[in-house]
């Protein structure tokens, strides 16, 4: 299992997801980031309208997970 925060995702708060894939992971981290826009919770508002700005641009937001996805890859394992 590799573990990475709300906030490494890309979403704004300190909450750990552990999962053995990134796409677990990915899920795991939409899945809460809706909930908490439920919520109207701050700053997962402004994390998930930045979300969205990037999903405007396929190639910024391909990139982006690229990103994410290598930071995954280079963790170790829990
Ligand atoms: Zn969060």
């Amino acid at each position: 299992m590799k573990t990475m925060s709300c906030r490494q995702l890309g979403g704004g708060c300190e909450k750990k997801f552990q999962a053995n894939t990134f796409e677990e992971l990915a899920e795991m981290s939409k899945l809460h980031g809706m909930e908490m826009f439920q919520q109207n919770d701050d700053a997962h508002l402004g994390a998930i309208k930045d979300m969205m700005q990037r999903m405007q641009q396929p190639e910024a937001m391909a990139a982006w997970i690229e990103s994410k996805r290598k930071e995954f890859d280079e963790l170790s394992e829990d």
